[in-house]
């Protein structure tokens, strides 16, 4: 990459950080109980909407790349560990994890000790991977391998880090113009994520009807479980047939309830690279802080 293709390869990824950010803040803003009507109505929140986890991990990614045009897993576990903030809704496996490397067992270690020593399959990696792919535009080889890096963090189970490679290949493959619409995007990212129950999702998801995010929702699930499996193939669904709206996607994605946060954290990161986010909702975002290099 030549100068002027990394400073537009960052302003990209700093693009789909907006999209991440302003989905996972509106996703957040939808766990009170009365927010089925609220969904259905389309009625926003009142702002400010404040950003969680999905953000915070992700800006370290951002700055990463911006410092280094690629991901160095050590350089990454420092950033995350220095940015950590308890309260933005970390799940108990990234506590544990934070709290291990903050108590010096090296960021390898402490990831193998997650999920009773099989490595974490959660869709942490997955969550904070598209700006990856927004880096590495129409290069979805590249984003594939960094986001396995990025991932492989905190999560050492190969599906954490499936989960990563698909979000990040989606959003790198819509990067470009033209980009492969619908069912075409779910069919070009599969052969890039490797075999197993994530990859199994995003090929059923390919075959549901566009139009029944419920009945999408109900078979793939929507992260009730936090896993990647039950997580990135509705996201990749909900993004890849709303890619010309960023509304339609995040309200379409909401509706499925589950982990809302995250699962319109990935589609925002997604979708903001082929649709406008909207400017109301961004100045409703919580502001992101100083990027750091
Ligand atoms: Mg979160």
């Amino acid at each position: 990459m030549g100068k002027a293709s990394i400073a537009v390869g960052l302003a990209r990824a700093v693009h789909s950080l907006h999209g991440l950010s302003v989905g996972d803040a509106f996703g957040e803003r939808y766990f009170r109980p009365d927010a089925a009507e609220r969904i259905q109505g389309r009625v926003l929140p009142e702002p400010p909407w404040s950003w969680t986890d999905d953000t915070e991990m992700a800006i370290s990614i951002v700055e990463e790349l911006g410092a280094r045009r690629r991901i160095d897993p050590d350089s990454l576990a420092r950033r995350f560990v220095e940015r950590y903030t308890p309260q933005r809704g970390y799940g108990g496996g990234a506590h544990d994890w934070m709290a291990a490397v903050r108590a010096g067992t090296p960021w390898a270690q402490a990831a193998r000790q997650l999920f009773d020593g099989q490595g974490s399959y959660g869709n942490g990696g997955a969550m904070r991977a598209a700006p990856i792919g927004a880096f590495f535009a129409g290069d979805p080889q590249r984003a594939a391998e960094e986001a396995r890096l990025s991932a492989s963090v905190t999560h050492a189970h190969p599906e954490g880090q499936a989960g990563a490679i698909a979000i990040a290949v989606a959003a790198s493959l819509v990067s470009v113009r033209p980009h492969p619409p619908g069912k075409a995007l779910l069919e070009e990212v599969l052969p890039w994520v490797p075999p197993g129950p994530t990859r199994e999702g995003i090929q059923a998801a390919a075959e549901l009807d566009p139009a029944s995010t419920q009945e999408a929702a109900r078979r793939l699930g929507a992260g009730g479980r936090v896993c990647s499996e039950d997580t990135v193939p509705f996201a990749l669904f909900c993004a890849a047939h709303h890619l010309t709206s960023y509304e339609e996607a995040l309200w379409t994605t909401v509706s499925g309830l589950g982990d809302r946060d995250t699962t319109c954290a990935i589609v925002g990161g997604i979708v903001a690279m082929t649709s406008e986010i909207p400017l109301e909702w961004l100045k409703a975002r919580e502001p992101l802080p100083d990027l750091h290099g």
